[in-house]
């Protein structure tokens, strides 16, 4: 594996093939060390496919791929400006150098290999609208604060408020995370401090103290925040503001440890020892429900994929003006691969321009002039070939190039699909599978989603559903716990979304991203120099608040990351996973990436300018997520107390960054699936000893969902409901908040009309927050229901019906 890995990734960027299609030396056997003069920047002939779209002269973070500290030493002689990052890897050294296309261009020639593009102006350019739009978009949220607290000098109002306190170990370390936002957090630098007890009934201050610093998302202050290492797990905090208020809050454990195994004894795990190629997750699940005929079967997916498969290609001559594209009318393994084509000399004056086709070598003889010099431009020979060996391939000029100049001679080159994967991975279009585990498998029992390689390089997350694949088969005889989900629960798992860039992620350019469709055109990197960049992000096309929306975090570009398709669910690979979520039975999914340890949920696109996000869960809801959250998480830790943190959960827009048409979204949004993400482990491709410890915690993660899904769906308990009134600011006026004892919507009314779905929705306080407070006149009285999330209605209530029994309460200021 770690020899293949090497391969691959050392060779991915400059297929021996595409050089010789350049017309030029082969450039993979020169050492840096004898060939580090830079010399003069050409045309970027031997650039890595996916630089070519650097602007010549804008600066760009690209990684340096190097072999050892040699190579290392060579490149800083150049002179070439590199920042802090220097990656000791298994396959040699990862440097950022900061960089122009010239200067890439110039670096390659001297013989260093590129890897990454890891920022360009146009981040930067997005940075900064971002930035604006969330000025404005959150400092009135600020203002409004420092307004209340201001105008309520005199009262019990604090101008601080904490919205997390939350204690949690990891690994042998005790740590304290605060979150707090004070009303002047915008514009005061100031950090706050805050003070913790030592446990219950203890001083506070006598556990010591931490700092926690404002935190600053697109230039707008969000809140303080920051974590300490402590020696006792703290009850409460205080915190006192530079004006001299104060907030004390409760500490809360994260992601507590108890005793208590959810797995049963002789309960089995631990069922993967390699990373898998699609073709080898699709028939691991096979063999599966071969052997466990009764609770499982395979479903192959309606949509087949476009296929691991390509046109043969090569592009001709270095100069852009006289370069040839060309690219073979059959698929690469049907044929393509035989074409070559040679641009030749024909050594004589006057000579005019001929193709002549022998079978599959086509001879391009070119016009000379009077003193037998070639004259025949990229033009004139693209017209020629497309005239006399148009039944082969099909030619162009290089990327809308009016291709005027004259182009140089070249042997003959064959066309190539550039890929390489054995003949055992098949070229046809792909069937996706899915294993689908449950007794009864006919959709009158809830059903629960995991998939994972939507995005082809990330290699854990496939094994995660296998090893929770096999836990749920093999434990079911003997585990009753097991049984009683495999016995309830209708589970679908797809191992690997995207199969095509799978394979080319394994054996062609592990970094591939996207699907192996090309959307580009000869005019927009559809050449061969362009194949690495091609793709549709799986992760974008989806329905649902995405580009075509007008929603952020995804381009119109065929050659970006985050290449949103032509259009809304144009990818066979997200037609399926539409399809397998709008199976009507199924309630809550998993949506399995790398890397970041985080976990996450709806919404996770916003648009710009404004920031404005998806609809944000229902008060209700989002506790539900938070709920679900701690179990799930408290699985992952129990594997080796690894610990998703705070600031690492919730939702994507959130703790991420929007990612418009993201499949989550529309699960959420369009068939109203408790859709949650993981991102697993710290990066795509781990050595294999932490990419198994990954695949164990996560998979902990992924059953505890299961386990969260059967918890709900026999959830018959009603939610109970209770009113806290305190005094307002305002005189005459009181504050009310709303308190449910499990995850539960509270709608009300303040005007005496009985409560019903469309009475006012009690609302969450703000991001990461708890429930709002409503202000209203001391005298007010006050009817309500709360509806947990399983539809359960609180005293059994019928808000459509002409039931009295909702809650009432005629509130008035407390005395004091
Ligand atoms: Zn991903």
């Amino acid at each position: 594996m770690s020899e293949f890995r090497t391969r691959s990734r050392w060779r991915r960027r400059l297929p021996a093939s595409a050089a010789l299609a350049a017309g030029t030396a082969v450039l993979l056997m020169v050492s840096p060390a004898v060939a580090v003069v830079p010399q003069a920047a050409v045309p970027t002939t031997e650039t890595p496919a996916d630089l070519g779209r650097l602007a010549d002269e804008a600066v760009n973070v690209v990684e340096v791929l190097l072999a050892d500290n040699a190579e290392l030493d060579a490149l800083v002689a150049t002179g070439v400006d590199l920042d802090h990052h220097v990656d000791q890897t298994e396959d040699g050294i990862v440097v950022h150098a900061v960089v122009t296309g010239n200067e890439v261009a110039t670096l390659t020639q001297a013989g260093f290999t590129f890897g990454e593009v890891l920022h360009t102006p146009a981040d930067a350019e997005a940075r900064i609208d971002e930035r604006e739009a969330t000025i404005a978009a959150h400092l009135a949220d600020n203002q409004e604060f420092a307004a209340a607290a201001s105008f309520s000098a005199q009262s019990t109002v604090s101008d601080v408020k904490i919205i997390r306190a939350d204690y949690y170990t990891s690994g042998e370390n005790q740590v304290l995370s605060v979150e707090a936002k004070w009303a002047q957090g915008q514009t005061a630098t100031n950090a706050l401090t805050v003070e913790r007890d030592s446990g219950p009934g203890t001083e506070i201050g006598s556990g010591g103290t931490q700092n926690i610093t404002r935190f600053v998302d697109a230039g707008v202050y969000m809140y303080h925040r920051g974590a300490a290492q402590v020696t006792s797990r703290p009850d409460y905090v205080r915190i006192t503001s530079p004006t001299g208020d104060v907030a004390v809050a409760k500490v809360n454990e994260w992601l507590p440890i108890s005793g208590k195994d959810p797995e049963g004894p002789g309960y089995q795990k631990d069922f993967v020892t390699s990373y898998l190629t699609p073709t080898e997750l699709y028939d691991r699940i096979k063999a599966l429900a071969a052997q466990y005929p009764k609770i499982s079967e395979i479903v192959e997916l309606p949509y087949k994929t476009n296929g691991y498969r390509r046109k043969a290609q090569a592009v001709l001559g270095t100069a852009n003006a006289s370069r040839v594209g060309v690219d073979s009318l059959a698929w690469g393994h049907e044929g393509g691969n035989n074409v070559s084509v040679e641009l030749a000399n024909p050594g004589v004056a006057d000579a005019p321009l001929t193709v002549t086709v022998t079978g599959t070598q086509v001879r391009v003889s070119l016009a000379t002039n009077a003193s037998g010099a070639v004259t025949s431009t990229a033009a004139q020979v693209v017209a020629a070939l497309n005239a006399q060996a148009g039944t082969l391939l099909k030619a162009y000029t290089y990327r809308g190039n009016a291709g005027t100049g004259v182009v140089a001679t070249a042997a003959p080159t064959a066309l190539s699909d550039g890929l390489s994967a054995p003949a055992s991975v098949s070229r046809d279009p792909h069937s996706v599978y899915a294993i689908r585990i449950g007794k009864h498998r006919d959709g009158s029992k809830l059903g629960v989603l995991a998939y994972a390689q939507e995005h082809a390089r990330e290699w854990v997350p496939p094994l995660v559903t296998i090893e929770t694949a096999e836990r749920l088969l093999r434990n079911y005889a003997h585990d009753g716990r097991t049984k009683q989900l495999v016995d309830n629960l209708d589970i679908w798992i797809a191992p690997s979304i995207n199969p095509d860039g799978g394979h080319y992620s394994f054996y062609d350019f592990n970094s591939q991203r996207k699907n192996m469709t090309n959307h580009c055109t000869p005019e927009t990197s559809g050449d061969f120099l362009g194949r690495t960049s091609w793709g549709v992000d799986n992760n974008r096309n989806y329905t649902e608040y995405s580009l075509f929306d007008g929603y952020s975090g995804a381009s119109a570009s065929c050659t970006s990351g985050t290449y949103a398709g032509p259009s809304e669910l144009s990818e066979p690979e997200n037609r399926n996973v539409d399809w397998l979520a709008s199976r009507p039975n199924i309630k809550f999914s998993m949506n399995l990436h790398s890397s970041g340890n985080y976990f996450m949920w709806s919404p996770g696109a916003y648009a710009t300018p404004g920031r404005i996000s998806a609809p944000r869960p229902t008060l209700a809801e989002e506790s539900l997520f938070w709920g679900a959250s701690s179990r799930i998480l408290t699985a992952i830790k129990r594997h080796r107390n690894l610990a998703v943190t705070p600031a690492r959960t919730g939702p994507i827009a959130d703790v991420l960054y929007s990612a418009a048409g993201n499949s989550g979204d529309m699960l959420w949004y369009k068939y109203g699936i408790y859709a949650w993400n993981f991102e697993v482990g710290t990066s795509f491709q781990p050595p294999w000893a932490s990419a198994h410890q990954e695949t164990m915690e996560f998979s902990n993660g992924l059953v505890e969902m299961l386990r969260v899904a059967r918890d709900f769906d026999t959830d018959h308990q009603r939610p109970t409901s209770s009113l806290s009134v305190t005094a307002s600011a305002t005189a005459g006026m009181v504050d009310l908040k709303f308190e449910t004892d499990e995850p539960a919507a509270v709608f009300y009314t303040l005007d005496g009309a009985k409560p019903t779905y469309e009475s006012a929705l009690y609302g969450s306080a703000g991001i990461r927050e708890g429930g709002e407070t409503v202000t209203v006149p001391s005298g007010t009285t006050v009817h309500w229901f709360s509806v947990d999330a399983r539809g359960n209605v609180e005293k059994n209530y019928k808000p459509d019906g002409n039931g009295k029994n909702f809650n009432k309460q005629t509130v008035v200021a407390p005395i004091g």
